[in-house]
C-alpha cells in the first residue's frame, strides 16, 4: 500500500484517478481548492480518503510523507482558466514549485498532468512529443498553455538538478461522467444543451477538430505511466487518435440523445486550435497502452450520467 497525494482530486479526472487508487488499496490524500471541482465527485469515498481544502499556490500544510504525488490541480476548461488568468498561471507555476518541493523533501515520485495545449495551434499534424508547438505567448489561452509549458520546464529541471523522479503526460481532450455540466467544454456543453432541448453552440464553422478520449482509458494510462522505471520521464501523449470535427461531434450527440436539437453558430474564440490529434506510439511502446472506448460508446456512457444531472 502506498501513500499518495492527488492535487485537483475533487475535479473530473482527479476523482476518477482516486477511485482507481483506492480500489488498488492505497491511502489517498486529496487536496483541492474546489475552484472547478466539487466535493460531490468524491463523496462516495469520504470514509476512505482524506480531503484537504487548499490552494496549491500557497505553501503546503504539513501533510506527512508521500510515495507518489499526482499534480492535477488546474482548471482545464477555457472559460474557467481564462476567468482569472493570473491565478491560472500561478497555479501552473507556483503550484508546480510547491508540489515539486514536497516531492523533493519527501522523496515522492511526481506526476504532472500536462496537456496537448503545449502544442498550441499545431503546424505539425498529428502531434508527436518531439514537436515543440506553435503557441501564442500573449493571447487569452496563454495563461494555461504557457503555464503548462513552464510547469514541464520546472519538472524537467527538478529532475536534472535534484534527481526528483518525474512523470509528465500530455493529455488530449478527455471526457466522461463527472464533468461539470457548466464546465464549458464542448462535450459537456453539447450533451447538456441537447438533453435540455436547447441549440448546440458550435463555435466558428465547426470544422475544427479534436480527438476525444474516454476517461477510463486515460486513467489507465496514468497508472501505467506512474509505474514505469525512473528513467521514463515523458512527456508522453495520452489521448485517443480518432479525430472528429465539432460538427461530427454535434451530430453524434444529437443521435444518441434522440433530441432534434438545432445548431447555433457562434464566433470562434481567439487562438482556438484548428486541429488536434496525438501520436501515441510512445504510449503504445513504453506503456503498452491503447485507448479502447470508441467515441460512440463513451458518449452514450456520458449521456447516461448527464441524464441524471438534468433530472436532479
Ligand atoms: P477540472 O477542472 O475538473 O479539475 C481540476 C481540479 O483542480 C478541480 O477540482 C479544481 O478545483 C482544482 N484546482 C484548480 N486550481 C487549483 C489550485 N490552485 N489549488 C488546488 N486545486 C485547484 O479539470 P480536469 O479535466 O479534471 O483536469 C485535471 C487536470 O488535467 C488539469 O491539470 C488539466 O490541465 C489537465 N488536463 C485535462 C484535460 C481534459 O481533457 N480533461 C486535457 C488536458 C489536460
Ligand atoms: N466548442 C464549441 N462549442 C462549445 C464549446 C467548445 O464548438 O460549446 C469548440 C471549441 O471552440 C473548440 C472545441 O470545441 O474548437 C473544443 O473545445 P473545448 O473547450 O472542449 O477544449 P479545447 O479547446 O481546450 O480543446
Amino acid at each position: 500500500m502506498k501513500r499518495i497525494l492527488v492535487t485537483g482530486g475533487a475535479g473530473f479526472l482527479g476523482s476518477h484517478l482516486i477511485d482507481r487508487l483506492v480500489e488498488h488499496g492505497h491511502e489517498v490524500v486529496c487536496l483541492d481548492n474546489l475552484q472547478t471541482g466539487n466535493e460531490e465527485n468524491i463523496k462516495h469515498l469520504e470514509e476512505r480518503i482524506t480531503f484537504v481544502k487548499h490552494d496549491i499556490t500557497n505553501s503546503f500544510p504539513d501533510l506527512g510523507d508521500f510515495d507518489e504525488i499526482y499534480n492535477l490541480a488546474c482548471p482545464a476548461s477555457p472559460i474557467h482558466y481564462q476567468a482569472n488568468p493570473v491565478h491560472t498561471f500561478k497555479t501552473s507555476i507556483l503550484g508546480a514549485l510547491n508540489v515539486l518541493e514536497l516531492a523533493r523533501q519527501t522523496g515522492a515520485k511526481i506526476f504532472q498532468a500536462s496537456t496537448s495545449e503545449v502544442y498550441g495551434d499545431p503546424l505539425v499534424h498529428p502531434q508527436p512529443e518531439d514537436y515543440w508547438g506553435n503557441v501564442n505567448p500573449i493571447g487569452i489561452r496563454s495563461c494555461y498553455d504557457e503555464g503548462k509549458r513552464g510547469a514541464e520546464t520546472l519538472f524537467s529541471d527538478y529532475a536534472r538538478m535534484y534527481n526528483v523522479e518525474i512523470k509528465i503526460v500530455r493529455i488530449f481532450n478527455t471526457y466522461g461522467p463527472r464533468m461539470d455540466p457548466k464546465d464549458g467544454r464542448v462535450v459537456s456543453n453539447f450533451i447538456m444543451q441537447s438533453l435540455q432541448n436547447k441549440s448546440l453552440t458550435v463555435y466558428g464553422d465547426g470544422k475544427q477538430s479534436r480527438s476525444f478520449c474516454y476517461v477510463d482509458d486515460l486513467i489507465e494510462g496514468f497508472i501505467r505511466m506512474m509505474a514505469t522505471p525512473k528513467e521514463i520521464q515523458g512527456p508522453i501523449n495520452l489521448g485517443n487518435p480518432n479525430e472528429f470535427t465539432m460538427l461530427e461531434l454535434a451530430k453524434k450527440v444529437i443521435r444518441f440523445t434522440g433530441n432534434e436539437s438545432p445548431l447555433q453558430f457562434n464566433e470562434l474564440p481567439q487562438d482556438d486550435p484548428k486541429q488536434r490529434q496525438p501520436v501515441i506510439d510512445e504510449a503504445s511502446h513504453i506503456l503498452n497502452w491503447h485507448p479502447k472506448v470508441s467515441l460512440d460508446i463513451g458518449l452514450q456512457k456520458t449521456i447516461a450520467y448527464f441524464v441524471n444531472r438534468v433530472e436532479c
